[in-house]
């Protein structure tokens, strides 16, 4: 039997990098997942038909993760769809870097709003079909620099440290409701965001990790199977590092 087979699960910034690797790894366990993203037009049907043709249902919603409203109306839309949804991964994010003394409120507030508010967000809108099932999995994307901080980056850090003790409080609060809340926190990962870092900073990172080489997409979404299925039941409120030993 497949890991998530029967289950339906709900990704946010899901049409590239690890959200999409993500989703394409629970198609092939079985799960049923609706995806969404900022634009409808990165949510393609071929992106859908390839999520599909691992014989599950897909839908695709566009919708920004840091408006209540919109995400609402998605988890509204996944469960007239799905029935349930049993697991969320609140994975959209983005990068505004500067130093602080150029950072401007705007960037500080658009990280914040974007990586951890929305977060609140979809944990809030899911909570009525969870609790009425008494179960479900909330997986928060968080990342290494949440844990260490990082020089240029004190917006994306503080995000991304939010979502942590975020997880912890939703895994108090929910618990004893069956409800499920972990954290991944990433290190160094292959992707879009990351491709466009200086040769200089690229050189840094890799330098530092101990496995000697960036992490694949792969590897987080085997980790979010994991917290998804029922092989993790009893654990809940964990930040779990996937960064080839550069923060131990
Ligand atoms: P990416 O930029 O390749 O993909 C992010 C996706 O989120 C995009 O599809 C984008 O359109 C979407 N998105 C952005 N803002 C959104 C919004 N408001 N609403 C809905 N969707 C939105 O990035 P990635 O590398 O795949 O990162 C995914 C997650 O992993 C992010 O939360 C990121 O902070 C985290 N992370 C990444 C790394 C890394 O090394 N790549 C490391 C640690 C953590």
């Amino acid at each position: 039997m497949k890991a998530l087979e029967g289950k339906n699960a709900y990704i946010t910034g899901a049409s590239r990098g690890i959200g999409k690797g993500i989703a394409m790894e629970f198609a092939r366990q079985g799960a049923n997942i609706a995806i969404t993203d900022l634009r409808q037009s990165d949510l393609t049907p071929e992106l859908i038909a390839e999520f599909e043709s691992h014989g599950v249902k897909c839908i695709a919603i566009a919708a920004d993760a840091s408006s209540m409203a919109d995400t609402q109306a998605a988890i509204d839309a996944t469960v007239a769809a799905f029935g349930s949804i049993d697991i969320v991964v609140n994975n959209a994010g983005i990068t505004m870097d500067n130093l602080l003394l150029r950072m401007s409120e705007e960037q500080f507030d658009t990280v914040i709003r974007v990586n951890l508010k929305s977060a609140f967000n979809s944990t809030k809108a899911v909570l009525k079909p969870m609790l009425k099932q008494r179960s479900g999995s909330i997986i928060n994307i968080s990342s290494i620099v949440g844990v260490t901080g990082n020089a240029g980056q004190a917006n994306y850090a503080a995000s991304k440290a939010g979502m942590i003790a975020f997880t912890q409080s939703t895994a108090k609060e929910l618990g004893s409701r069956g409800i499920r809340a972990n954290a991944i926190a990433p290190g160094f990962i292959a992707t879009e965001m990351t491709h466009h870092l200086p040769e200089a900073d690229l050189k840094r990172w890799l330098d530092s990790i101990p496995l000697q080489r960036p992490g694949s997409v792969q590897d987080i979404a085997d980790l979010c199977v994991f917290l998804g299925s029922d092989k993790s039941t009893y654990i809940t409120g964990q930040t779990i590092h996937v960064n080839g030993g550069m923060y131990v």
